[in-house]
């Protein structure tokens, strides 16, 4: 999978990039990441990307021209998607993640400021993403958590122990919350790990966990059902 992320502020997305797993799943060639900042775009002395809005009122509007011109740098490949992350755009999640996954490039484009010049998205044509209702600074913490969950779908991403498969939303929870977890030690101020999880009895474990996962799912996400 090779990620080319449009942005303002690359260090965040490299940054981010140079921890842990993500970091683990470059070395292994398992995901590439690249940044274009489409300042590198600007022709002007002031490397200018936003001006105010026609029609008057606050903030700053990206401009087209050199969003246009960076994407156009971009080598696309057949199979890839190019996203918009915007908070009008349609609500990000795990269905939508292993779909993407599929892919072998996405392109993803952050907004700053107002958000973008309309002309981006009519001209462009992006599938636009929101990562829920609320409004970030800057679409990069939306391209990162794209990547680093489309990432988790991948082959040689995640090592045989943490694996995905049972992850809530995953099909082998059928859509559901994943079961409580608990680790060492056995117990802790008065709380006990329970006592079916330690007898090694694997079908009584599972009974457990589907059981309580069907029962967090209802009390907490009942729309997942
Ligand atoms: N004025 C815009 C609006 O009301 O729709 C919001 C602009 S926001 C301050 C700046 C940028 O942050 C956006 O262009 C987008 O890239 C990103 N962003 C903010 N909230 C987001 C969300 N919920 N999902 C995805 N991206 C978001």
């Amino acid at each position: 999978m090779r990620y080319d992320v449009l942005t303002l502020f690359p260090d965040i997305i490299t940054d981010y990039c140079s921890y842990s797993i993500m970091k683990r799943g470059i070395e292994k060639g398992v995901i590439t990441v690249n940044t274009i900042n489409f300042r590198d775009f600007t022709h002007d002395k002031h490397r200018k990307v936003d001006d105010t809005p026609y029609g008057g009122s606050s903030g700053m509007v990206l401009m087209a021209p050199p969003i246009f011109e960076a994407y156009e740098s971009i080598e696309r490949t057949e199979n890839s998607e190019f996203i918009m992350l915007t908070p009008q755009g349609e609500p990000y999640n795990q269905k939508i993640s292993l779909e993407l996954s599929k892919k072998d490039q996405i392109i993803l484009l952050c907004g700053r400021y107002e958000g973008f010049d309309e002309r981006v998205r009519l001209g462009l044509k992006p599938r636009e993403i929101s990562l829920g209702d609320y409004v970030l600074t800057g679409g990069e913490l939306g391209a990162l958590c794209i990547m680093d969950s489309v990432s988790r779908h991948l082959d040689g991403f995640l090592n045989k122990e943490e694996s995905s498969v049972n992850d809530s939303f995953s099909e082998a929870l059928e859509g559901r919350l994943e079961h409580p977890q608990y680790t060492k030690p056995r117990e802790y101020r008065g709380m006990k790990v329970p006592e079916v999880l330690l007898d090694g009895n694997h079908a009584e474990i599972e009974k457990f966990r589907h059981k309580e996962s069907v029962l967090r799912t209802k009390i907490r996400r009942p729309d997942l059902i």
